[in-house]
């Protein structure tokens, strides 16, 4: 029997290969990267069954356009012309409505729900000393009257929709922080949410399907396939070519460059964002989102991850010091008593989030081929939908279907 090739050995990846794994497949994933340092290394670690409302949505784009003027602000996107920036920014614009939000909900809280519970299993069966779950809940904290209007609407949003979220004054947020004065109006907790070390994870789980016998490949960049007329035979790597029964892309903000490869388009573009880790002390406890400034506040004991922006960029490498700015001083806009030091370029980690015009993820079967299938574009909560995904993916690949649905997460909706 060939192989099922990964492509892409982010958190996506490696949960599809935990999956398959599980379901005695013989697996290999290949990742053009060194598998140290990615975009699932260094997010902020949440589990958001709370993140129903995709990113395209109402609002969005006269926000979009509001942030574009400030150097510091949690939202840029670097002018061009480029067909592909152009054609991802009109089926952003088109799918930003509220038809759009209502018509996605179900299909986000199902796989978030779903995964949330992988994740849950996964503690269980592998232990919680590493990966650090902390099943406290998300806090987003708000300081204007628009945003208390907005989070509140979100939270009744939420509630219609069936998930726990409850609006707190700002002596309920006081016991949730006991230890730092939060300068905020209020905010809305998602009990339901959670976070964990990204990195812890992403180690755990390399050397948990290294152990089990999984080949992983870094350094091995996929650049073809050998096609059949309807089945992939074989992918073509800068190493050679890999025999495979299936193949699942799970290349991130890359993938649309594997469409291409498959003769169909998968509109992506790479949503950059920062974070850095800063001693805590006296400690932050609960996980929050600083909702004006787009900022996740992510502690781990000691120490506490902030992370955010959002520049649709193709320049990957580059760290853009006034964005990270922007991040820095809504600490203290937030947290007026914390004490933080502006992070020494060398401490700022860099991630491309892989975002589709819609804010949903490309999960299930290829357009053209039998045997290939994605798990891709999840921009905001790849890390919080990996589990799903991937037992997805392996579900499908021995055929088996229906655990949560998918249509809204089709390949083939823009091909
Ligand atoms: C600041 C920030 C905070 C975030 N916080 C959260 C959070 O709290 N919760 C959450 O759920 N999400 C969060 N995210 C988003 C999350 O990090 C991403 O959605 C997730 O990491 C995407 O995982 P992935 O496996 O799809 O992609 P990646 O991690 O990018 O992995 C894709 C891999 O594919 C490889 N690849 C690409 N092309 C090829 C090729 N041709 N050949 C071989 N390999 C290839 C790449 O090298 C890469 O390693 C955050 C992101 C940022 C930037």
């Amino acid at each position: 029997m060939k192989p099922t090739v990964v492509i892409g050995g982010g958190i996506v990846g490696l949960f599809t290969a935990y999956f398959l794994h599980k379901e005695g497949t013989e697996v290999i994933v290949v990742d053009k990267g060194d598998m140290k340092v990615n975009c699932s290394t260094g997010n902020a670690g949440m589990i958001v069954p709370s993140h129903i409302i995709p990113l395209a949505s109402p609002g969005m784009i006269s926000k979009g356009i509001s942030w574009m003027l400030s150097s510091k602000s949690p939202f840029y996107i670097q002018p061009r012309l480029d067909k592909r920036l152009i054609d991802w920014c009109l089926l952003f614009y088109r799918n930003s409505n509220a038809k759009h939000v209502q018509k996605s909900i179900p299909y986000l809280k199902g796989i978030s729900l779903f995964s949330k519970q992988l994740y849950l299993d996964f503690v269980k069966a592998h232990g919680n000393d590493n990966i650090r779950l902390q099943d406290k809940g998300l806090l987003m904290l708000y300081k204007t009257a628009e945003g208390e209007r907005e989070e509140a609407e979100f939270c009744h949003v939420a509630q219609e929709s069936g998930l726990e979220a409850e609006i707190l004054t700002i002596g309920d947020i006081e016991k949730l922080e006991p230890n730092q004065r939060v300068d905020a109006r209020g905010g809305i907790y998602f009990p339901e949410d959670a976070h964990l070390s990204p990195k812890d994870l992403y180690i755990q789980l390399k050397q948990y399907l290294f152990d089990q016998g999984v080949i992983l490949k870094p350094g091995v960049s996929i650049e073809g396939f050998e096609k059949g007329v309807d089945n992939v035979n074989a992918v073509i790597t800068n190493e050679g070519k890999i025999d495979c029964d299936q193949v699942m892309v799970c290349a991130g903000s890359w993938s649309d460059q594997i469409a291409k490869m498959l003769g169909f388009r998968l509109p992506m573009m790479g949503g950059k964002g920062y974070s850095f880790e800063l001693p805590n002390t006296p400690p932050l406890m609960q996980a929050s989102i600083l909702t004006e400034a787009r900022v996740s506040q992510s502690p781990y004991g000691n120490k506490v991850r902030f992370g955010g922006t959002m520049e649709i960029s193709n320049k990957s490498e580059e760290i853009n010091l006034n964005r990270v700015r922007g991040i820095y001083e809504s600490i203290k806009a937030y947290y007026p008593d914390f004490k933080a030091d502006f992070p020494q370029e060398s401490q700022i980690w860099k991630g491309m989030r892989p975002c589709s015009p819609d804010g949903l993820p490309y999960i299930g079967k290829a357009p053209k081929w039998k045997n290939v299938a994605f798990g891709a574009g999840h921009s905001m909560m790849g890390l919080s939908l990996a589990p799903a995904t991937g037992k997805i993916l392996a579900d499908l690949s021995k055929g088996k279907e229906g655990i949560v649905p998918l249509k809204g997460f089709a390949v083939d909706r823009y091909a």
